[in-house]
């Protein structure tokens, strides 16, 4: 049970402190308690927190406009509570391209409401919850000519996460991205990418696909949805629609009672304002190399993957969870995504001096949990 939180670090009820490696899951991006973010939520809420869909808002208007400006291309937004509505909102406008088909990757984790979920590959989530809505085919990740062959004139969406990050952080080729737009546009069908957990500064950038190394050539995307690091802690998700696909859904089509509530949306501003104040896509990058580096000198990690700040270890034993157990132990929060890979979503304000800790200490971590060469 943890109890209260600062910068990266947080402390239980017993007042042991933690350094916060995974970040509430890739959420708390300024750590915690940011005064940029406290003083926007407090501020907006002694004028006004919430007011329905009856009604828009400054920090609504004004977030849906960054978000937008952020991609570099015109667009529109729909704001929600979450990642898993986020993509339901992005599963509907799939639809109303009149087509249904829709191709999802092995690995891919979109979410646990029904619409989300039948996107979702992972059986133990999704087999006590069939028949799931919609006709989805799963291709392997990374994949382009089964990408290729799974795509017809009768798919709606492909549905990507530019780097998977529930399965352990997979980061795919430097022509899967741009192979994917390719096969969405010959065939008519939007191309979706999930940046729940990489977009907002995670991977370096304000979204993932904007780095070299997943898209050297740039790709645009017709939908992207967002909300892990987005509040920095408070609920929210986001929909984008680019260019033609922004027109698919019209007034009426969908709706949320809370979704783009004031309060939300001024933690989203805070956030943006706060990434781009301290040079956070910069530190991320920086702050992601220290650490790879530094955990790899060990030769039981057998690899690192990631970019910036979303980070995956894989060990050379079937030890992760018990690797996650010792790190607790040693006052470290990581996590265990697959029996072999630890995953680390640190917050981006993470310093050098926490990280050199962490990788002074990660030797002992593993031997503690009986991770051999
Ligand atoms: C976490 C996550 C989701 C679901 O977000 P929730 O807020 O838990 O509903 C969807 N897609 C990806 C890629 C995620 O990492």
């Amino acid at each position: 049970m943890l109890a209260k939180g600062e910068g990266a670090y947080v402390w239980d009820a017993d007042g042991k402190r933690y350094l916060d490696l995974l970040g509430g899951i890739a959420v708390n991006v300024l750590g915690h308690a940011h005064p940029a973010l406290v003083e926007a939520v407090t501020a907006q809420l002694t004028t006004l927190g919430h007011i329905s869909n009856f009604f828009t808002s400054a920090p609504q208007v004004e977030l849906a406009e960054r978000l937008v400006a952020l991609t570099g291309h015109d667009g529109r937004v729909f704001l929600s509570n979450s990642g898993t509505e986020a993509n339901e909102a992005a599963l509907k406008i799939t639809r109303r391209t009149g087509r249904t088909h829709l191709v999802a990757t092995e690995g891919a984790f979109h979410g646990r409401t029904m619409g989300a979920l039948a996107l979702t590959a992972k059986a133990a989530y999704r087999e006590p919850f069939e028949p799931l809505p919609g006709e989805v085919t799963f291709v392997p990740y990374d994949d382009a000519e089964a990408l290729a062959a799974a795509v017809t004139d009768r798919t709606a969406a492909v549905v990507i996460e530019p780097m998977q990050g529930e399965a352990g952080v997979n980061v795919p080729s430097g022509d899967y991205l741009a192979a994917a737009r390719r096969i969405t546009t010959e065939h008519g069908a939007l191309l979706w990418l999930d940046e729940i957990q990489t977009g907002i500064g995670r991977a370096g950038r304000w979204f993932a696909h904007q780095h070299p190394t997943l898209a050297p050539e740039g790709v645009v995307p017709d939908l992207i949805t967002l909300a892990k690091g987005l509040g920095g802690g408070v609920p929210i998700g986001a929909t984008l629609a680019l260019g033609a696909a922004a027109t698919l859904l019209e007034p009426g089509n969908h709706g949320t009672t809370f979704g783009g509530n004031p309060m939300a949306s001024a933690a989203g501003l805070a956030v943006l304002e706060t990434i781009e104040k301290e040079g956070l896509l910069a530190r991320a990058e920086e702050a992601g190399d220290r650490l790879r580096a530094g955990l790899a000198k060990d030769a039981r990690v057998t690899e690192t993957r990631g970019l910036g700040l979303l980070i995956g270890l894989d060990l050379s034993a079937e030890r992760s969870a018990e690797v996650a157990s010792a790190a607790l132990e040693a006052g470290y929060i990581v996590n265990n995504p697959t029996p072999s890979r630890i995953r680390l979503a640190p917050p981006l304000v993470l310093t050098d001096a926490q990280i050199d800790q962490f990788v002074a200490d990660w030797p002992a971590i593993l031997d503690a949990a009986g991770v051999e060469a």
